[in-house]
């Protein structure tokens, strides 16, 4: 009945379930009734390699939604633990994703929300349609915002009855990523003592994603020569530090940066009560159930670090040496302050050259992101019109932003005297192609949200196309690159909906 259009298989390779029992168990999604789609990426399935058409055809809403299976896919949810909130939680897994496989273009397919596993605990392996519009809407997001990220193929819902604080309805986004190795996995392995589960695991990792790293890391004394896992750990720091540079240069908070929620790959993953900063406070907590603000926008970055201090940790009977484990992340710390500078720059239309007057650029930045703070200004529309307004040549409505405007003024003469100083002037391209006019805030998702569930899917499609173009000018959706509203601000979200 649900034949594939274009191809009668699809071509699969071992992937991570090849790591056998251990790792993995084998199941079917359970069916969900009356699917239909909401949204979908042909770009995510040209590049996973599906084929032609795949998702024009029912058999693809279906085995999508977990109605069918696609030809060839063994699926199966995966086990591993994690600390959530700092305190170890012990066994978690895919308590609600099934993976359907990796397809020959080296691609895991992930559906998000499709029944029960093992790992489900007290859960009902559900996703609502609200929860599963803002990860499918937002990984897309992420990744034309040059974030790395897992990518979402499809996004199908059904009226499948969910419970949660009220009746709401289930919805499956099937996410891609080379891999869905998470943190959590190696300290599964790690505190049940399972060795040879771990370095399976570990050596798995290195040979597909990391093959760099079977000498080590390029430490100056060459203490570290050919431990390959040492090597891994400095790696996957290195990657770690990129995406936290992003998310604070572009203003997101993750909410749940919990180590079972760390790609192993430094991909933003999971996407839950997740926040673009509106007015800039640095302090700001995102996750309506973080009352301890753990995991504020200013304090991802070390608590990054101390998350990778957690696969280290998990680690180190590979490693074999305390020291050389501590040494191997000593990198993350300038690579993440390099990488965030450098983005900054970037934001700032300041040329490579900028990067060697770091005694004036790394103030330049301070007291910058000191002013957006103190002036409650929206970070999105600041650097935005910062950008038009170096295209012009008048600040007038950048300033506009600012109760201090002479405090602004102050901080703009030290730009322009730094610019003078680069020789090259502002790079206003640069830019424009760096600081995005559309961000998914808050309450654009929660328009998506709420035509969604009275049926219309339009908002969340035509979000998915300014989103995924955020740095082209869009005048129908003019209003999408504005102030939020004032009930933006009521708008709460917490984990696991
Ligand atoms: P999260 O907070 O979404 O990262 O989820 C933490 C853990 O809870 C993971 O192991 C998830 O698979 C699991 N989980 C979250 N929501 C559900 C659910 N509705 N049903 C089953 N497991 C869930
Ligand atoms: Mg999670």
């Amino acid at each position: 009945m649900h034949s594939l259009k274009g191809s009668d298989t699809l071509d699969w390779q071992p992937g991570f379930a090849q790591l056998g029992p251990a790792f993995v168990t084998h199941l079917q999604p359970t069916p969900l009734p009356n699917a239909q789609w909401v949204a979908q990426s042909p770009e995510v399935a040209r590049l996973t390699g599906l084929p032609q058409d795949f998702l024009q055809t029912d058999a693809a809403l279906q085995a999508l939604t977990g109605n069918a299976k696609l030809p060839g896919s063994q699926p199966y949810a995966s086990v591993y633990s994690g600390h959530q909130f700092g305190v170890w939680a012990g066994q978690l897994g895919d308590g609600r994703a099934i993976n359907l496989g990796e397809t020959l273009a080296g691609w895991e397919l992930q559906l998000k929300g499709a029944g029960r596993t093992p790992y489900s605990r007290g859960g009902d392996g559900r996703a609502v349609l609200r929860s599963s519009i803002r990860e499918f809407l937002c990984s897309e997001a992420m990744h034309a915002l040059g974030v790395p990220t897992t990518r979402a193929l499809s996004l199908s819902a059904s009226d499948a009855p969910v419970y949660r604080e009220i009746t709401e309805t289930a919805a499956v986004v099937t996410r891609a990523a080379p891999s869905f190795v998470r943190f959590g996995h190696f300290e599964h392995f790690a505190t049940r003592d399972m060795q040879a589960n771990l370095r399976a695991l570990a050596d798995y990792v290195i040979e597909r994603y990391y093959p760099e790293c079977s000498n080590g890391w390029p430490s100056a004394d060459g203490a570290n020569q050919g431990n390959a896992y040492a090597g891994l750990l400095y790696a996957v720091g290195q990657r770690t530090a990129h995406m936290v540079a992003h998310w604070q240069a572009v203003g997101f908070c993750h909410g749940v940066m919990n180590t079972d929620n760390m790609s192993i790959l430094g991909l933003t993953i999971d996407y839950g009560p997740f926040q673009f900063l509106d007015a800039f406070d640095p302090t700001h907590i995102c996750n309506h159930s973080d009352t301890q603000g753990r995991y504020a926008f200013n304090k991802q970055p070390q608590v990054a670090y101390w998350n990778l201090f957690c696969l280290g940790q998990a680690l180190l009977p590979l490693i074999g040496d305390e020291d050389i484990t501590v040494q191997s992340l000593e990198a993350y710390r300038p690579t993440f302050s390099y990488t965030f500078r450098h983005l900054m720059c970037k934001k700032l239309g300041l040329p490579e050259a900028a990067h060697a007057h770091e005694a004036a650029v790394t103030p330049l930045i301070g007291q910058l992101l000191e002013l957006l703070a103190t002036n409650a200004v929206d970070y999105t529309i600041f650097w935005r019109r910062l950008s038009l307004s170096a295209q012009e040549g008048d600040f007038a409505t950048t300033r506009d932003l600012f109760l201090d405007s002479a405090a602004f003024d102050r901080w703009l003469l030290t730009y322009q005297e730094l610019s003078a100083l680069t020789g090259q002037g502002l790079d206003t391209n640069l830019m424009l192609k760096t600081n995005p006019g559309f961000v998914l805030r808050n309450h654009l998702g929660e328009l998506a949200i709420r035509a969604a569930q009275q049926g219309d899917f339009s908002v969340v499609q035509e979000l998915h196309h300014v989103l995924t173009h955020p740095f082209d000018a869009h005048p129908a959706y003019e209003a999408w690159a504005g102030f939020p509203p004032d009930w933006a601000s009521s708008i709460e979200i917490s984990c696991s909906s």
